[in-house]
C-alpha cells in the first residue's frame, strides 16, 4: 500500500515535470497561428485554438461543442469519415491535405495532421488535429502544373512538327528559346516551391526557440505569476511574484495559511482555502482580479489583485493552478490621495461665501457650489445641467462675457446681476477663467460671483452725500458772500457817520457820550475787518486763480511787505531758508503767509517773537513750516482751531475774528495739501503744510 503511494508520488513529479513543458507548449499552441483543435469521436469540438478562430472565423465560445462536419466540405465528409474510422481501429496517426469550410463559407485548402490523445489508461477518446492554411501554396503549385502541362503539350507539338514538316532552322531555333525560356520559369517555380519549404522549417525552428524563452519571459512579467502544482504546492513563482510578497513559502494546499491576507470589500480574513489559487485548484473556479489586502513576508501590506485559473490535463482533470498577482497599492494610494485632494477641494468650494460655478462648452452648468444655490434659491439637481444665461437679468450680457472669457482666456470683474428664484437681484462682479482637460483642451468655464449688492449701496449713499454736501457747501458760500458783500455797503455808512460824530463831538458832549461814540467806532471797525475776512473768505474759490508755478520765496515777500507795520511795533525777526517753487495760486500762497507769519508774530509771549520759515521736499510735494517762539496752543485745540471762528482768546487779550486759520487750511486744501499744528503752551507752535511740486 505504502509503495503504492511513493510510486504514485513519483509518477506525478515525473508528471509535473512534464506537466510544465507541456503547459509552456500549451501556451505556444494556443497561440500558433495554425488552427490546432481537440474533438471527440463524435466530432464534437472540444478545445479551439486563436489559429483556429483567427482560421475559420469562430470564437472559441461559439466553436466549443460545435460540430466538427460544419468545418468539412460535402465532398471532404467521406475522407473526414475514413480518418475516424482509421483512428478508432488505432490505425498510426497520419497527415494529409484536405479542404476545410470558414464560417463565412471560404473552402480554404489545409494541411491536416491528426494527433490522438491517450488518456491515462492508453484508450483513445479524443484526437487533436492541426490545420495549416496552404490554399495559397496550393495555387502556386496549381499554377506550376498547369505549367507543365502546356509546356509538355508544346514539346509534343513541336516535335510533332519537327517529324512532319521541314521548317526553317530559324524557327527551330527560336523554338528552342522559347522552350529554354520556360524551362527557366520552371526552374525559378521549383525555387519558390523550395523556398517556401525553408520557411516551413524556420517557422517550426522559431517554434522551439519560443518554447525555451518562455520561462525567462515569465521573469520579466510585470505581474506575478505562481505555478502550483495539484497538492497547491507552489512550483514556479515569477520575479515579480516574489518581489510582491517579499519571498516565497513552497507550501501545500493546508498550509496556504501562511499566507496571510483580507478581502478589500468585505475585510473578512482569508483562509487557506480561500484563496483564489486554491479555489482554482480544488473546485475548478477561475477568479477574475479578486481585491486583497495582503501581509507580505517582511510584516509590509500591500494590495494586490489576485486571478486564477485551474489548468487542466487532457483528461479534464484538475493538474495545476496559474495565479496571477497585481500589486495595485500605489494605485490605490494615489487614487486615496486623490480623493482626499478631491474631498478637501470640494470643502473649500463649499465654504467659500462667493458662488462658484463651472460651465461646459454647451452653455450647461456643470458644477454649483452651497453659495450658488443660495443667489439663485435653486438647488444643485435643478441648476445642473440648465442653461447658465437663465439666472441673469440680462442674459445677452451673461452670454457675451462668457464668449470674452472663452476668447480671452478670462475675464475681470464682469458685472452681471444675478436673478433670484423669488425675483430678488443680486448685483456680482465675475471673474472667470476656462478650464482645460489632461489633453490641454479647453472643456468649459469656472466662474467666481462677488456680491457686491452691499458695496453699491454704500457707494450710492456716499455719491449722494458728496453730492449734499457740495450742494450744502455751495449755498454756504453763496450765503457768506451775499450776506458780506450786501452788509459792507450799509455798514460803510454807520463806520463813517460814527467816524463823524467822533471828530466833531469829541469833547462837547459828556464823558459817557464820548465813551459811547468810541465804542460805536471800534464796533464798527471790528465789523469791517469781519465782513472782510469772511468776504475773502467766501471769494476762495471764485476769486481763486487756477494754480501755476510760482516762487515761494516771492509770496512771503509780498505777506512780510503787508505785515510791516506789525512786525516793526513788535520787534518780530522773521528769517527763512531757501524756498521752492510750487503750484499755486500766488495772491493765496502770499495769504497763506500773511496768516501764519501774523498770526506767529501776534501771539508771542514775553520774548520778542522770532519767526522761521522753511521747506524740505517729501516725494512729489514740499512740506512747509512756520515757527515760532510765541504761546504756544494746548493739544486739545490743535484741530479745534482751523474751524471758523474758533478763537482760544478775547479780544482784549489778542484782537482777531478767528476766520485766519480756516482761510489757511481752505487755501492749502483747494492745492490738495495738508496743514496741521505742532504746539505746546509756552513752547512756540510750528505750523506744517505741504503745496505740490510744478
Ligand atoms: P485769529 O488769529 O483771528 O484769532 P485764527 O484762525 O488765525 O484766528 O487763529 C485761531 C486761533 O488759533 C487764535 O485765536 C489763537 O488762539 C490760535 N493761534 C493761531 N496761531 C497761533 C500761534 N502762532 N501761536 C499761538 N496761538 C495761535
Amino acid at each position: 500500500m505504502k509503495g503504492d503511494m511513493e510510486r504514485e508520488k513519483r509518477t506525478f513529479k515525473q508528471e509535473m515535470k512534464d506537466d510544465s513543458n507541456l503547459r509552456r507548449l500549451a501556451v505556444v499552441v494556443r497561440d500558433s497561428n495554425d488552427a490546432v483543435t481537440v474533438q471527440d469521436f463524435t466530432s464534437r469540438i472540444l478545445a479551439w485554438n486563436l489559429g483556429a478562430e483567427r482560421m475559420y472565423g469562430y470564437t472559441e465560445k461559439e466553436a466549443l461543442g460545435m460540430n466538427v462536419l460544419d468545418l468539412v466540405p460535402q465532398e471532404c465528409r467521406e475522407e473526414n469519415r475514413r480518418m475516424l474510422a482509421g483512428l478508432a481501429k488505432g490505425e498510426p496517426v497520419t497527415s494529409f491535405e484536405t479542404r476545410r469550410l470558414t464560417k463565412d463559407g471560404r473552402v480554404l485548402d489545409v494541411w491536416l495532421i491528426v494527433t490522438t490523445l491517450p488518456d491515462e489508461e492508453g484508450r483513445i477518446r479524443a484526437f487533436s488535429t492541426t490545420e495549416r492554411d496552404i490554399t495559397e501554396r496550393k495555387r502556386k503549385e496549381q499554377e506550376l502544373i498547369i505549367a507543365n502541362k502546356e509546356l509538355a503539350f508544346q514539346n509534343r507539338e513541336k516535335e510533332k512538327r519537327a517529324d512532319e514538316l521541314i521548317i526553317a532552322n530559324k524557327e527551330l531555333i527560336y523554338q528552342n528559346e522559347e522552350k529554354e525560356k520556360r524551362a527557366e520559369e520552371l526552374k525559378k517555380a521549383v525555387a519558390d516551391l523550395r523556398r517556401s519549404n525553408e520557411e516551413l522549417q524556420q517557422s517550426r525552428d522559431a517554434l522551439k526557440a519560443s518554447e525555451a524563452l518562455l520561462p525567462a519571459a515569465i521573469d520579466i512579467l510585470p505581474v506575478g505569476l505562481w505555478i502550483i502544482d495539484a497538492e497547491g504546492k507552489i512550483v514556479t513563482s515569477s520575479a515579480a511574484a516574489q518581489r510582491i510578497w517579499a519571498g516565497v513559502r513552497y507550501v501545500g494546499i493546508d498550509q496556504l495559511g501562511e499566507y496571510k491576507g483580507w478581502r478589500t470589500d468585505s475585510g473578512k480574513p482569508i483562509e487557506a482555502h480561500e484563496w483564489a489559487g486554491a479555489r482554482a485548484l480544488e473546485k475548478g473556479e477561475t477568479t477574475i482580479e479578486q481585491e486583497v489586502e495582503i501581509v507580505c513576508f517582511d510584516g509590509t501590506h500591500k494590495i494586490i489583485l489576485d486571478s486564477a485559473v485551474p489548468l487542466r490535463r487532457s483528461d479534464g482533470s484538475i493538474g495545476g493552478a496559474v495565479t496571477i498577482n497585481q500589486d495595485i497599492t500605489e494605485r490605490r494610494r494615489a487614487e486615496e490621495a486623490l480623493h482626499l485632494a478631491n474631498a478637501y477641494n470640494r470643502s473649500l468650494i463649499e465654504a467659500s461665501l462667493d458662488p462658484l460655478v463651472t460651465i461646459g462648452r454647451d452653455g450647461k452648468i456643470t458644477d454649483v457650489n452651497a453659495a450658488t444655490e443660495k443667489v439663485t434659491g435653486y438647488s444643485r439637481q435643478d441648476l445642473v445641467g440648465n442653461d447658465f444665461l437663465e439666472y441673469f437679468l440680462e442674459p445677452e450680457k451673461a452670454r457675451a462675457g462668457y464668449q470674452r472669457v472663452f476668447k480671452e482666456g478670462c475675464v475681470v470683474d464682469y458685472p452681471l446681476e444675478i436673478r433670484h428664484k423669488d425675483g430678488r437681484i443680486t448685483s456680482v462682479l465675475y471673474n472667470a477663467s476656462v478650464y482645460r482637460d489632461e489633453k490641454g483642451e479647453v472643456s468649459g468655464v469656472f466662474a467666481a460671483a462677488r456680491d457686491i449688492t452691499e458695496r453699491k449701496r454704500a457707494e450710492e449713499a456716499l455719491r449722494r452725500a458728496v453730492a449734499d454736501l457740495k450742494r450744502s457747501n455751495e449755498e454756504l458760500q453763496q450765503f457768506a458772500y451775499v450776506a458780506s458783500h450786501d452788509l459792507q455797503e450799509p455798514l460803510r455808512a454807520v463806520a463813517s457817520f460814527t467816524q463823524l460824530l467822533s471828530e466833531r463831538y469829541k469833547g462837547k458832549l459828556d464823558k459817557d457820550a464820548d465813551e459811547f461814540i468810541a465804542f460805536a467806532v471800534g464796533g464798527a471797525n471790528r465789523m469791517q475787518t469781519l465782513i472782510n475776512d469772511l468776504l475773502s473768505y467766501s471769494r476762495l474759490e471764485t476769486r481763486g486763480k487756477p494754480p501755476e508755478p510760482v516762487d515761494s520765496h516771492d509770496a512771503l515777500g509780498r505777506a512780510l511787505a503787508n505785515l510791516g507795520t506789525a512786525i516793526r511795533e513788535s520787534g518780530a525777526l522773521v528769517t527763512n531758508d531757501d524756498l521752492p517753487k510750487v503750484l499755486a495760486d500766488e495772491s493765496q500762497l502770499a495769504q497763506l503767509f500773511q496768516n501764519l507769519v501774523g498770526n506767529a508774530v501776534k501771539f508771542h509771549g514775553k520774548e520778542p517773537p522770532r519767526v522761521h520759515v522753511s521747506a524740505v521736499s517729501q516725494g512729489n510735494e514740499w512740506l512747509f513750516s512756520v515757527r515760532d517762539n510765541g504761546i504756544g496752543i494746548a493739544q486739545e485745540y490743535h484741530e479745534r482751531i482751523f474751524s471758523i471762528f474758533q478763537r482760544l482768546h478775547s479780544r482784549e487779550e489778542y484782537p482777531g475774528t478767528g476766520i485766519g486759520l480756516a482761510l489757511c487750511k481752505r487755501i492749502v486744501e483747494r492745492h490738495g495739501g495738508t496743514i496741521r499744528v505742532e504746539s505746546e503752551p509756552g513752547s512756540g507752535s510750528t505750523f506744517f503744510f505741504t503745496l505740490p511740486k510744478p
